[in-house]
């Protein structure tokens, strides 16, 4: 007979997915109750209440979208865009490539910014295109794990509203490890996925949105209305392309009215309430800070082993950092493959790949949810020592684990201080 699914152990040091938290899997394992029992919309009204405070939010408006981050990101671009409307994406990655894509198909002219990968993109080039253009819509990407570089977002939010657009953001890999401010930065749209810095499983997307885009999408409520979406495609814009990431409907879903959609995804909202209880019980800013912690001490401890990490330092993200395949293993087409397989088999521990031009050319090594912790990083880099040396790799003995020792001594502000004058 087949058996019972039982994974082997592994530890997940890639970007991402990474390890659920295991209190997030018991959440998981809670009985189900029925779609409108007064249970499930209390659960449903409190899980938007622990949301707002890890998005930093008042918006009313802050909910799941069920499915991946993807299901977010593609909620909000299809919901707020509409064929003919102009999007300027800044982009400095895959996925900013992505969102481009995305608001392609939702009929959008894109008009993309692009930074060479392991930089960002300058905000005053971003002013002069969105001034140009007049989007409907600014759309970017956090922290593009692709190239594990975050964009800084603080200047966008008065670029989109200088200029009547709305600003949505791609924080998939970046909330609930970095610092990240949908208030007081202007964003109107945001979506992430749990997968990451948040600590639980891929399969929920958190989204949040301003009054001022929840009034957009509403205004193109046309069934609900009882309009039908073609005698008046003019007034109000034209009807929301998808049913299932319509977010007009899904604002009603998860309002007071609780109109009928979807079945919610009650375990994965148990799931995510259990995310944010816990980043509420760790508070937020004390989590990004433990997430700059062991990233550090990650980025020193690779550098210990004499590897050399890609991208600007003033632009890493605190959760994942890339680092290039020694030449020496480079030069065997799977060499860097072969050394990741090694440290999967021989110590169950899981470093990531990559993408599009840096495919083969660097790892992509995470430190986020419950990976942001001593013992995984120290763990990572022991581990990735004796494989790198066994492919044939020069590695100093240790140089890793002491590095990280190192930094892990060094007091905080002293750490970024030492990134600043690395670069
Ligand atoms: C990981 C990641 C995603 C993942 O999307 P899924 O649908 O959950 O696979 C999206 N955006 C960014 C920036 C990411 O880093």
């Amino acid at each position: 007979m087949t058996s019972q699914i039982n994974p082997p152990p592994r530890l997940l040091m890639g970007p991402g997915p990474v390890d659920a938290d295991p209190r997030v899997l018991r959440a998981m394992a809670a009985p189900l109750v029925g779609q409108f029992d007064p249970f499930m919309t209390d659960t449903m009204t409190e899980t938007m209440g622990l949301w707002r405070e890890v998005w930093r939010t008042a918006n009313e408006q802050t909910f799941l979208v069920d499915g991946t981050s993807r299901a977010g990101i593609e909620a909000a671009l299809v919901s707020l865009l509409e064929p003919g409307d102009d999007v300027v994406v800044p982009s400095f990655g895959r996925f900013g490539q992505l969102l481009a894509e995305i608001s392609e198909r939702a009929g959008a002219r894109v008009h993309l910014v692009e930074a060479e990968w392991g930089t960002v993109v300058d905000p005053d080039r971003v002013a002069e295109v969105v001034g140009q253009v007049r989007p409907r819509v600014v759309a970017v990407v956090h922290g593009d794990t692709s190239t594990t570089m975050a964009q800084p977002l603080e200047a966008l939010g008065q670029i989109a509203r200088d200029h009547d657009a709305l600003l949505y953001v791609d924080a998939t890999a970046t909330l609930g490890g970095n610092v990240f401010e949908t208030d007081a930065w202007g964003i109107d749209v945001a979506t992430a996925g749990l997968q990451k810095c948040l600590g639980g499983p891929s399969g929920s997307a958190p989204v949040t949105l301003s009054e001022r885009a929840a009034a957009r999408i509403r205004s193109r409520r046309h069934v609900e209305a009882g309009i039908r979406a073609d005698d008046d495609a003019g007034a109000a814009g034209r009807r929301i392309a998808s049913n299932y990431l319509d977010l007009a409907q899904i604002m009603d879903y998860w309002g007071p009215r609780r109109l009928n959609h979807h079945t919610e995804a009650t375990s994965m909202l148990y799931a995510a309430r259990e995310c944010a209880r816990l980043i509420g019980a760790e508070g937020v800013g004390a989590r990004a800070a433990r997430h700059a912690r062991h990233g550090a001490a990650m980025v020193a401890g690779l550098r210990g082993l004499g590897l050399e990490t890609f991208g600007d330092d003033r632009f890493r993200m605190n959760n994942v950092v890339a680092v290039r395949i020694p030449d020496r293993l480079r030069a065997d087409p799977g060499g860097g493959d072969a050394v990741r397989a090694a440290l999967l088999e021989d110590f169950g521990i899981e470093i990531g790949t990559s993408f599009g031009p840096l495919h083969g050319q660097v790892w992509r090594v995470g430190v986020m949810g419950t990976g942001a912790r001593r013992d995984a990083v120290l763990a990572t880099l022991a581990g990735l020592e004796h494989v790198l040396r066994r492919a044939g790799a020069v590695v100093p003995a240790g140089g890793g684990v002491d590095a990280a020792l190192a930094a892990y001594d060094t007091p905080a502000d002293a750490v970024s201080a030492g990134l600043e004058g690395d670069r």
